[in-house]
């Protein structure tokens, strides 16, 4: 045996079976599950957070690398396909927007075609709303789905898509999977730990029952409480409400109700915004809001008030404080999940940031040896992401023409991030759109919120002014007329839905 194999992590051990201690575990049985043992302990007497039901395209790519089967992962989790998210009443009262999944239809010398369009809608003034050039908007508010197909860029691959889907039913389908794969599960209540006398490391955790479990790497996947890299370790918290000021969330499903559409909606409200969140048993609703400025009982009026079908259980009260754990990773402990903080999820990117640090986690896998560089950079990468979505989160509620209530006069007047600043700045200025993040939310999506909340920008791109604009405009005409035809053919997402999973 050479001196880097017996410096092999032996056993993994994932504190925690909500959605990210099974999305942990799957990634890494299928990695790793033949070289070492893997445990995960759960209680039941705590239960799951088991709201996250929206997700973004980046889930259909983590299910691939695990060699999940579409349809039968849709069959299971009771899932439906997400184009993207209307939003309601955010900007000002009446406003309606999509943000969808892709462009504003095929890429122009490798830009975003609403750069173009900017041109087009000052030399005609007829010029339709650029929203009409996304695949994924046409196909939403035509209530169609169907997967995006051919090699070669054109309308039928203009978009991408994610899924909504039943958060318990996920984590069992995952569980099924690691455990497949030789990952074992614990039920017991974690009551201490053992940290060795010298470094610090955690060398156990101890149950209730009297159980102890050994492991080299910790995987505190905890949720909110950071049962190890806060109980344990202290890594300290950022608190963001300053700048997004809701802390509270009640949820409750209703039933079903036609059409099953393709998309989440989010609608604003005084002291914050409802969800909806179509599957195919049930529809899930929420209503995440600020309880300094409306009471518990009037968001759940709002709440039940807006429900398109029969509620099926009371709302259930949910606590939060947004912000990001200083370190993510410190000595032989990791946290992936809650417990390396939390945003709300106006735009579903909680699964999202769980992907990710399973991503950079085997990307940085450690040995024994636990080098520090690993964790920094470990680190270094979760807070930047959490850093690029809590910027892309404000602006939503930032750009606001609202003065209904205090909660939408205080977000007005709330001081923000100078990379908020200077994007809105940016695109208010130019259309332009600073990336600062190249795998995180396009320059499509930034426009999708800034353009939907009104902020039109003041001059473009001048090099664009050297094209004919005729010329310009047929080529939108030409591609608006292949989406509408396009679409047009699609099949109604429910139907797709149910010829998938063979039940009607
Ligand atoms: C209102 C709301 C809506 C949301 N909607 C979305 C959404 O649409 N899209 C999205 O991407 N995300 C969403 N999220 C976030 C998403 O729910 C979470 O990211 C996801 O569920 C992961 O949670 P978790 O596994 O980290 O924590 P949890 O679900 O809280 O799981 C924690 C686990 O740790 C275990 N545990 C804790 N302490 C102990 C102990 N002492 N001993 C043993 N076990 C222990 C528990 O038993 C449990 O299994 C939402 C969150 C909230 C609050």
């Amino acid at each position: 045996m050479d001196a880097d194999a017996r410096k092999a992590i032996r056993k993994i051990v994932i504190v925690g079976g909500g959605t990210a201690g099974w999305m942990t575990a799957a990634p890494l049985a299928l990695r790793l599950g033949k070289a070492c043992a893997i445990v995960l302990v759960e209680s039941p007497d705590i239960g799951t957070v088991g709201v996250g039901e929206a997700t973004l395209p980046t889930i259909a790519y983590f299910n691939r690398a695990l060699g999940i089967d579409g349809a039968d992962f849709v069959r299971k989790t009771r899932a439906t396909f997400k184009l993207g998210i209307e939003f309601k009443d955010w900007g000002h009262v009446g406003n309606r927007f999509f943000h969808g999944f892709g462009d504003f239809g095929p890429a122009i010398e490798n830009r975003s075609p609403y750069t173009y369009w900017l041109r087009l809608a000052r030399a005609f003034k007829d010029t339709p709303s650029y929203e009409q050039w996304s695949v994924a908007t046409a196909m939403a508010r035509a209530n169609r789905f169907t997967h995006p197909c051919g090699d070669q860029p054109s309308v039928t691959n203009a978009f991408q898509y994610a899924y909504h889907f039943d958060a318990g039913l996920y984590a069992a389908y995952l569980r099924d999977y690691a455990m497949r794969r030789g990952v074992a599960r614990v039920e017991g209540m974690i009551t201490g730990v053992e940290q060795h006398p010298g470094t610090g490391f955690i060398t156990a955790v101890k149950l209730r029952d009297g159980g102890r479990i050994e492991g080299d790497l910790f995987i505190d996947c905890s949720g909110f409480r950071g049962l190890l890299i806060e109980g344990v370790y202290r890594a300290g918290y950022d608190d963001w409400s300053a700048m997004l000021p809701c802390n509270s969330a009640q949820a409750v499903p209703c039933e079903r109700v036609d059409p099953l559409t393709p998309y989440t909606l989010s609608t604003a409200h005084g002291a914050g915004w409802t969800w909806r969140i179509p599957l195919q048993h049930r529809t899930g609703n929420g209503h995440v809001y600020c309880d300094a400025f409306t009471s518990d009982g009037e968001a759940s009026r709002v709440l039940l008030a807006g429900l398109d079908g029969r509620a099926l259980d009371d709302p259930r009260q949910l606590r939060f404080t947004t912000g990001r754990r200083r370190k993510s990773w410190i000595k032989n402990c990791v946290a992936i999940g809650l417990s390396s903080g939390f945003l709300e999820p106006l735009e579903s990117t909680s699964i999202n940031i769980i992907e990710n640090s399973v991503g950079w986690l085997l990307q940085h896998f450690p040995d024994r040896d636990f080098r520090p560089a690993l964790a920094d950079e470990f680190s270094r990468l979760v807070s930047q992401r959490y850093e690029f979505v809590r910027d892309f989160i404000i602006m939503h509620y930032k750009i606001t023409r609202r003065d209904d209530t205090g909660f939408w006069r205080y977000c007005a007047a709330m001081p923000i991030p100078d990379t908020l600043r200077h994007q809105i700045e940016l695109f208010r200025e130019t259309g332009r759109v600073a990336v600062y993040d190249p795998q995180g939310f396009s320059v499509a999506s930034h426009i999708s919120i800034l353009a939907g909340l009104g902020v039109s920008p003041r001059t473009y791109d001048p090099l664009i002014d050297l094209m004919d604009p005729q010329a310009l405009r047929t080529h939108f005409e030409r591609v608006r007329e292949t989406i509408v035809r396009t679409v047009d053919a699609m099949p109604d997402h429910a139907g797709y839905v149910a010829k998938l999973t063979g039940v009607p």
